[in-house]
């Protein structure tokens, strides 16, 4: 179609397509096994689908609540409250969000001003920076310290200002697998303490932790929680990234906000899916097996690979499998990324992207929320690059 000259002056000028996007639309085209973008390539629990479908037959079709239907506000409150101790009023405090993407836009467009400074961490999940440069934030960025990817403190202290209005972080993180240790979050409280600083604590992979180790959640300490918005999603819990509902916790007077913005932006969502979780949420089990299931697919794509040329890094949680290639090319990550995808038909995610200025390790990210046969072939494959 024609279009006239709108002359636009593009608010995103250095924004183009997602590389999820991108390498999932390569992966189809090449007839690649897709482990690119993060999803499963199996189905949620069938009783969880038979909830949405009995929410659908019974009326439940209309707009529900504004901050989400009660049933599942209370579920989400009282899961925090016995997994993190931290207590939020399902009233005033939970808000159901069309995933956790419209979460995290809506946390930074309601309190992020034009000129605020909001920290983020490089590698950085891609939907944070579009957000805090569309409000007219300026993102500052502090690099996780290889090999582990962790916070240099004492490097976060050095780039808070009188205009750093939020830190935002991830555990587990995406793309690297690495987690916050309860040390991590308290050198955060004692960064932030007496300051007006927000946080945003982006836990979507809260259940799909390993070895042992405990979720940090910032629900769990007090004096971060009072000054934080804690998101998650239940695409990653229950296998369903298609359905799009997440949620955002945050004491009374910050959550005011949030749904001032949230309430003109989608207003309300998907109501049979909200009726859906409610009742499957207090199926304890179904999100506290998580770790153990996805424990078991990141040990066997690891074992699948040893005696290759490429390099495992330690996934920690979520469900990515970090691999160095330096052994095999010394192509550019995007580049070596699309010749797999064309020439050995395995897609992946390459790690430059998440970096402002395109860092370039020579890592690609794998998800291993596959079928087991998906992992083995896929091993099979990389065995042989
Ligand atoms: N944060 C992180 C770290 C993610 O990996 C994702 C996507 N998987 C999201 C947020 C967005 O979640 P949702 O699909 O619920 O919008
Ligand atoms: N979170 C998913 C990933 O990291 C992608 C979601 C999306 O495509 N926006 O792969």
């Amino acid at each position: 179609m024609p279009s006239f000259n709108a002359s636009l002056h593009s608010k995103l000028p250095k924004v183009g397509q997602t590389i999820f996007s991108t390498m999932s639309a390569l992966a189809a085209k090449e007839n690649a096994l897709n482990l690119s973008q993060g999803f499963p390539d199996f189905d949620g629990h069938q009783d969880l689908i038979d909830l949405v479908y009995k929410a659908m037959c019974s009326g439940k079709n209309q707009y529900a609540p504004m901050a989400g239907l009660p049933a599942l506000r209370e579920a989400i409150a009282a899961k925090t409250e016995a997994l993190y101790t931290g207590k939020y009023d399902p009233d005033t405090e939970v808000t159901v969000t069309a995933g956790a993407t419209q979460a995290i836009f809506t946390a930074i467009a309601a309190t992020v001003n034009e000129g605020d400074e909001v920290i983020l961490f490089t590698p950085a999940y891609d939907c944070y920076e579009p957000a805090i440069e569309l409000v007219g934030g300026k993102p500052v960025y502090v690099q996780l310290e290889a090999p582990e990817y962790r916070i240099n403190w004492e490097a976060v202290k050095k780039m808070i200002n009188q205009r750093t209005k939020m830190i935002i972080i991830n555990s587990p993180h995406n793309p690297t697998g690495s987690i916050l240790s309860a040390h991590d979050l308290q050198q955060l409280e004692k960064l932030t303490e007496g300051s007006n600083i927000l946080i945003l604590s982006d836990e979507v992979y809260e259940h799909i932790i390993f070895d042992g180790y405990e979720h940090q959640s910032v629900a769990r300490f007090p004096k971060l929680a009072e000054r934080s918005f804690v998101i998650s999603s239940f695409g990653k819990t229950y296998h369903t990234t298609g359905w799009k509902v997440g949620y955002c916790l945050a004491p009374a007077e910050l959550m005011k906000e949030f749904r001032k913005t949230h309430q003109y932006n989608v207003f309300s969502v998907h109501t049979p899916s909200q009726v859906a979780y409610a009742e499957f949420l207090k199926r304890e089990q179904e999100f506290l097996g998580l770790r153990d299931f996805y424990q078991e697919k990141r040990d066997l794509f690891v074992s699948l690979l040893e005696g290759s040329r490429f390099e495992l890094k330690h996934t920690a949680g979520s469900y990515f499998q970090l691999l160095g290639y330096k052994k095999i090319s010394d192509e550019k990550d995007v580049e070596f990324a699309v010749r797999l995808t064309k020439e050995h038909k395995v897609a992946s995610i390459p790690i430059s992207v998440f970096y402002n200025q395109n860092l370039d390790n020579q890592v690609l990210r794998f998800c291993f929320a596959k079928q087991n046969s998906t992992l083995e072939q896929a091993a099979e494959i990389l065995q042989k690059v």
